[in-house]
């Protein structure tokens, strides 16, 4: 878990102003659920035989009234929870976002974290598969706008709960027959979670996946008319993608349509953002059955990646230096009219000599000083500096500071 230090917050929140505009660029709207729920939610949702639910959740007993509690590990059980219990879906379907933190207890290593960030999608009562091809586009936007080169979509189809089964059943059979080259994970999981073999990152394995009988075959002609839809909608939007079909996702909710969008450049954490349809959770937790689709990102990652893209760090407008029983004082009103202007001010506080001020001012990387000793303030005039220009220092009456400071500010931005 990790400290996100001044500087580093803020490339977080440059991105998630360009997340936000972007979500509601598709008309997705804010959701904000508990970090804790109710630790059968995620049971009942995940899945028993999931790596979360086996080894990941950060599970507790409430001392105080014994209830068994879980940091949430990602954010979709929890979106459906809220949907169910407050009727959301009365008025039809909608579209929600979240952005947060998520628990998980991995082996942290680089790309892996044990609190890390998501900013997730669900379109919650949508069939599909149009919703499905807009999340895709609406991903393939982002990079776009973020400058993300190099991002390959993965897509498969799980298909249906009952063609699933049959297919489980296929894999099942043959992975029996290749009983003996199964490592102790695939033995484990072969029983419980079979699809998640496929899944499986030892290189040892790979020949054995390789040879597995695959989903696709076993779609039947609803499935596949609802999985080349989307294909047919990612054509016609000119969006690279590659069938994968060992993709299977870790999380047991999973119908139809999933998909990962993977950088090569994250080494063996390379999925950006993973997500697909969902359309049996609502039963699964106790709702009336709404079919639904969605997806999460990896912040972090997302952040490793645009690491190249330099953020210059937020500097305020102006540093405001004051020096001086009077200056002292009048320093909170010429503050508090520069930000009715809508500039950013930095009030210096805590005395000094105005030397030590004046390096203070350069060291937060305003664009200009504005100086008031009492010279100035009892003739209610200021000086300005600019920090950052070869230009003269100008002395200005105080109701005609905020105007200079834009003069000065406008004319820097002209020049860049
Ligand atoms: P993996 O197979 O790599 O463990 P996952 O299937 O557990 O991935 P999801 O639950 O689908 O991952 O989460 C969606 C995205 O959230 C991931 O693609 C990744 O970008 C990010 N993510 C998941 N777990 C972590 C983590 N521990 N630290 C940082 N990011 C994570
Ligand atoms: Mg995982």
């Amino acid at each position: 878990m990790n400290d996100i230090l001044p500087e580093e917050a803020e490339r977080w929140e440059g991105l998630e102003d360009a997340l936000r505009s972007w979500l509601r660029g598709y008309g997705y709207r804010n959701i904000r659920t508990p970090i804790l729920e109710q630790t059968g939610l995620f049971r009942r949702a995940i899945g028993e035989a999931t790596d979360i639910v086996e080894k990941e959740m950060y599970s507790f007993v409430d001392e105080l009234n014994g209830e068994q509690l879980t940091l949430r590990p990602e954010a979709t059980a929890s979106t459906v929870r809220a949907a169910i219990q407050h009727s959301l879906l009365y008025n039809g379907p909608q579209r929600y976002y979240y952005f947060g933190p998520m628990f998980r207890h991995e082996r942290p290593q680089k790309g892996r974290y044990r609190q890390f960030h998501q900013v997730g999608a669900e379109a919650l009562g949508f069939p599909g598969p149009d919703v499905d091809a807009e999340m895709l586009l609406m991903c393939a936007r982002l990079w776009n706008d973020l400058g993300l080169e190099g991002l390959r979509l993965e897509l498969n189809s799980l298909g249906s709960a009952e063609e699933r089964a049959n297919y489980r059943g296929a894999l099942v059979d043959y992975l029996k027959l290749r009983h003996g080259e199964l490592d102790k994970d695939a033995l484990r999981r072969m029983h419980t979670n079979p699809l998640r073999v496929l899944d499986s990152k030892n290189p040892a394995m790979a020949e054995v996946i390789a040879g597995a009988p695959r989903m696709l075959e076993y779609l039947g002609a609803a499935s596949r008319a609802h999985f080349e839809w989307v294909q047919r909608i990612l054509k016609d939007s000119g969006i690279a993608y590659q069938i994968n079909p060992r993709l299977v996702r870790g999380l047991d909710y999973y119908n139809l349509t999933v998909f990962e969008w993977v950088s090569d450049r994250l080494g063996a954490q390379g999925t950006v953002c993973a997500g697909g349809r969902y359309d049996g959770l609502f039963e699964q937790i106790g709702g009336r059955p709404q079919p639904a689709c969605g997806w999460a990102m990896g912040v972090e990652r997302l952040l490793t990646l645009l690491e190249e893209n330099a953020v210059s760090p937020q500097a305020p407008d102006v540093y405001l230096v004051n020096q001086g029983e009077e200056a002292e004082r009048l320093a909170f009103r010429v503050a508090e009219s520069l930000r009715d202007y809508g500039f950013s001010v930095v009030h210096h506080c805590g005395g000094g000599s105005f030397k030590s001020q004046m390096k203070r001012a350069d060291a937060s990387g305003a664009a200009i000083a504005v100086i008031l000793g009492d010279e100035e303030a009892r003739a209610l005039e200021a000086s300005i500096k600019p920090l950052r220009e070869a230009i003269e220092q100008i002395r200005v009456r105080l109701d005609a500071l905020p105007e200079a400071v834009a003069e000065i500010l406008y004319q820097e931005e002209g020049e860049v």
